[in-house]
């Protein structure tokens, strides 16, 4: 339960009275009226320019990348939901993660999650490294490699929890407490959990950011990035990236992701029951191997999970008995309701193949030791019906399963 920052109207115009109301309420009634028209919906504020009074004289805003009222209220908006003290939002989650790398100087060092979003990868090997800043990956699930990692020149500790494509946990405030002990920030991408089931802040990180692009935006119909800090002059400096460099986000696309977060907490519940179902499912089916879902109590941080987050998220990953390409392409491309794309968190559900797709660029031999097998296949679940989902797995599971051992019995007679 949070306090809402400002009086709210209950009963009477008369009766304005403070109180307590569950974080649903107060996201919907965080979104700021209109002032001006008393417009319910926020304004989008398509303009470039402001025009001032007077020198520097103005209504606080001056120049469209600096600031604008839609962006603005995304900003205030997303900064709320992470609790947090400032919001910045960029045109993509990789700007918003390139916002945060430029805190670092030559000769500083990032301690990151080994199985890190290929494109934060790319970004910290083969962009930041040329400017002097190294990266080392270990395994976050396990803090005491955290600990065992860091060095006085670690300045950024980075994490994904889930991550993707095998949703390993970490435990945000045991590597929030390391991280302060040796005066490194922590930065938590919240991409896969969405502040609807997880606040890194409040559980001691000092950054968050997101790929709007998935949960926050929720309908496949954009590419943005938020980034949260928990103190002030921190958020200032991410700011002042986020005006120099120019990534920003459009007023349309910022609120896009306003319309996007309005519904998060329903649309993330239905994701969550939805994908609990499907992991289970698919855990009891003799034609799949492992299932990596967070929910499912044989997951090994399923403790964690549960301590830190209040629920375990839309993506399930699996791989079948049959570990092989074509195995797992005859899959992908036997699901109906089910969309081949890369991509996750939107209404339609879709599959991927991380082997030829995300993955592709990893040498196989690190890219199984990472867990991502041939026949590893993520799932993103939508909002179709449940029972609608588990007809499509089945029967493209069936299909998969009758192909393999037509090619294996043609393959016989030599
Ligand atoms: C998609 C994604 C990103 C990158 O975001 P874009 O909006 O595509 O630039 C970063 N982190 C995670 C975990 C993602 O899934």
């Amino acid at each position: 339960m949070l306090r809402l920052p400002f009086p709210v109207a209950i009963g009477t115009a008369m009766e304005k009275k403070m109180f307590i109301m569950q974080a649903t309420t107060q996201l919907i009634h965080s979104i700021p009226v209109d002032p001006l028209t008393g417009a319910i919906s926020v304004p989008i504020y398509q303009t470039s320019t402001f025009v001032q009074e007077a020198p520097g004289v103005n209504k606080g805003y001056d120049y469209a990348r600096t600031s604008n009222p839609t962006r603005a209220t995304l900003e205030s908006l997303i900064a709320q939901l992470e609790n947090g003290k400032v919001g910045i939002a960029f045109s993509s989650g990789l700007a918003a993660i390139d916002a945060i790398a430029k805190l670092l100087r030559p000769g500083d060092e990032i301690v990151a999650v080994d199985d890190i979003y290929g494109g934060a990868y790319r970004l910290f090997t083969q962009v930041y490294q040329q400017f002097g800043i190294t990266i080392k990956f270990v395994d976050t699930s396990d803090p005491e490699k955290v600990f065992n990692a860091i060095t006085p020149e670690t300045k950024l500790i980075w994490l994904e929890t889930p991550t993707n494509p095998t949703l390993k946990i970490s435990d945000i405030e045991a590597i929030a407490k390391i991280a302060k002990a040796n005066n490194s920030l922590l930065c938590v991408d919240n991409t896969f959990a969405s502040p609807a089931l997880q606040q890194p802040l409040s559980l001691g990180a000092d950054i968050v950011v997101h790929s709007a692009t998935k949960y926050l935006g929720g309908h496949s119909d954009l590419i943005a990035g938020l980034v949260v800090t928990k103190d002030k002059a921190l958020g200032d400096k991410i700011k002042f990236y986020q005006n120099a460099c120019g990534a920003i986000l459009a007023p349309f696309d910022s609120w896009l992701v306003i319309r996007g977060i309005e519904t998060l907490h329903l649309r993330i519940q239905q994701h969550c029951r939805s994908a609990q179902e499907i992991a289970e499912f698919l855990q009891h089916h003799p034609a799949v191997d492992k299932v990596y879902y967070p929910g499912l109590k044989d997951h090994p941080n399923h403790a964690i999970a549960k301590k830190q987050s209040k629920g375990f998220g839309g993506i399930v990953s699996f791989t079948l008995k049959q570990d092989s390409i074509d195995a797992a392409t005859a899959f992908v491309t036997g699901t109906q309701l089910f969309k081949l794309a890369e991509s996750l968190g939107g209404i339609k559900s879709l599959v991927s193949h991380p082997a030829s797709m995300t993955h592709k660029t990893i040498p196989a031999e690190k890219r199984h030791a990472a867990g991502v097998t041939d026949s590893l296949i993520r799932l993103s679940i939508g909002l179709e019906d449940a029972a609608d989902l588990l007809k499509d797995l089945q029967q493209a599971l069936e299909s998969t399963t009758n192909i393999i051992e037509t090619t294996e019995s043609k393959a016989v007679p030599c």
